[in-house]
């Protein structure tokens, strides 16, 4: 099956089920050198699949499989092959040193329900991280259990009804959020029985101070608040803010998904935030979206710690291990006394905690700073290229990205521009997001990238505002380079086919 729309148009691999070839096989280890090893057994007539029972496998050499798995590798762009400026995302390098540590064995092997004496190294890690999110955040103690930003979200708003009937106040109903929230933060305020209440921006791109403390009152649980918002601004009020919310009652829960801003700069909980989730997919460059599983531990002041979901590792008094006759072990779990309760599985994604705790350590608390001076500075100076091209919506110097508007020519859209983006070898960035701007265009180039990439991008959006009034079908026609052109993405990711239809003849 053919599937070029156009010549300009990358193949789409064919299926290993279109390729198949009745009796081709891979690579088989020798059946007497197996033999030597393993003496054969007969399986009993029950176990033995009939005929009809066999599964239908597509049959392909080696050399087949190879090509289409590393063709089918290549028709995706990634942050190993492309620019990918997708706001809020942060999609920086993974650093390959963060592979080589999850693949040590004693790590990559090791079993979940292996005992706690056997599990020392492993728990090492978890405590040692903990220690580390919590000085980078202001905390005073992390649970690693959450999944991800949005797990945490929930956990947090968890946290705030479990803190508010603890001391027996159980008549706040409301979670302000901020119009310029991802769309996580209201839902997860509904997951947990909350009523969300939008609070407005004001002309600065700031939450409005008067709107916020208008809405406070002692109905109000808590605020969820993300700085630098994600305008990329960095919230000037935000201290008025969380002390009106402290005021009226609440507690204040910080997305952490922009942390990438300000690390080793400013402390979330020095500004009044009392709990936060790290996005360690994001800020500290574990795989991200279909690359794997992520993780969003959760960071609490002092008097909230015993509400964090656990187990958490906690390390024993060195008094109490010298005692004889004790389990020896240093790094124990440990449920925290007002727990909320388990959010996942065994200890969380052991693996994406691995990687992050490599990530900090490689830096150090110095190398924290670094990161951030570097997004910062490279998203102000691709700002300033951008700006005269696609105008920026906030004039403000931003902090880890920019918004710009993508619909500045006529009969153009934003989704335009970032298709068209696809053809020039770039990822798109995200786009309408946040949802106050309209057209949004909002471009995060993180410091992983070198000034060379930063200019060529900028300079890709100034051919394509070109072609925006010399040709604007090939615009609205873009990409002209992908195997498959304009998806109905709504459709695509409800839809997803993800189950081959054998048909008989096709084996033939
Ligand atoms: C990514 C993101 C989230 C959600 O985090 P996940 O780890 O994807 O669940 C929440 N808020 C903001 C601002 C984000 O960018």
């Amino acid at each position: 099956m053919s599937r070029h729309d156009e010549n300009l148009h990358a193949a789409i691999p064919a299926l290993l089920y279109e390729i198949s070839r009745p009796g081709r096989r891979a690579t088989r280890i020798s059946a007497v050198a197996a033999r030597e090893e393993v003496p054969e057994t007969a399986l009993p007539q029950a176990l033995i699949r009939s005929e009809d029972e066999q599964p239908k496998l597509p049959e392909v050499s080696e050399l087949d499989a190879v090509r289409h798995f590393t063709l089918l590798s290549q028709t995706n762009m990634s942050i190993d092959t492309n620019f990918y400026p997708l706001g809020s995302c942060t999609m920086k390098y993974n650093p390959k040193v963060n592979e080589v540590a999850a693949a040590v064995p004693g790590f990559a092997n090791h079993h979940p329900l292996a005992p706690e004496w056997a599990s020392q190294g492993s728990l090492a890690v978890m405590y040692r991280l903990q220690e580390m999110l919590a000085e980078i955040g202001g905390f005073s103690g992390v649970s690693l259990e959450p999944a991800a930003g949005a797990q945490g979200e929930f956990t947090g708003n968890l946290i705030i009804r479990a803190y508010h009937q603890s001391r027996g106040d159980a008549g706040r109903r409301k979670i302000l959020v901020p119009d310029s929230a991802h769309g996580t933060n209201p839902a997860s305020v509904s997951m947990a029985g909350y009523e969300a209440v939008e609070i407005p921006s004001d002309s600065n791109g700031n939450i409005d101070l008067g709107a916020l403390k208008a809405a406070c009152g002692d109905d109000v649980a808590g605020l969820m608040v993300t700085n630098p918002n994600t305008l990329g601004l960095f919230e000037e009020h935000l201290v008025q803010v969380t002390r009106a919310v402290h005021e009226c009652g609440g507690l204040v829960y910080g997305d952490g998904a922009n942390l990438n801003a300000i690390l080793g700069i400013v402390r979330p909980g020095d500004l009044g935030i009392d709990l936060m989730h790290f996005n360690l997919h994001k800020t500290f460059s574990t795989p991200h979206g279909g690359g794997g599983p992520g993780a969003g531990p959760v960071g609490a002041r002092a008097d909230l710690v015993e509400f964090l979901p656990g187990p958490i590792v906690v390390r024993a008094d060195p008094a109490a291990i010298a005692d004889a006759n004790r389990d020896q072990s240093t790094y124990r779990f440990h449920m925290p006394a007002h727990s909320i309760g388990r959010l996942k599985a065994f200890h969380g994604n052991f693996g994406v905690l691995l990687r992050a705790y490599v990530y900090i350590s490689m830096h150090g608390a110095a190398g924290m700073r670094s990161i951030s001076e570097n997004a910062v500075l490279n998203a102000n100076y691709l700002k300033k290229l951008v700006d005269p091209v696609f105008p920026v919506r906030f004039k403000r110097t931003c902090m880890h990205e920019f918004v710009a508007n993508g619909a500045v020519h006529d009969g153009i859209a934003t989704m335009d521009v970032a298709k068209r983006l696809l053809d020039y070898g770039f990822h798109a960035p995200t786009v309408y997001f946040p949802l106050i701007v309209k057209e949004a265009l909002m471009i995060e180039p993180t410091e992983s990238e070198n000034r060379e990439t930063l200019d060529a991008f900028a300079h890709a959006l100034s051919e394509i505002a070109r072609e925006a009034t010399e040709n604007p079908d090939l615009l609205h026609h873009a990409p002209h380079t992908t195997p498959l052109s304009r998806l109905d993405e709504v459709q695509a990711v409800r839809k997803l086919v993800l189950r081959y239809e054998h048909r008989q003849d096709e084996r033939t």
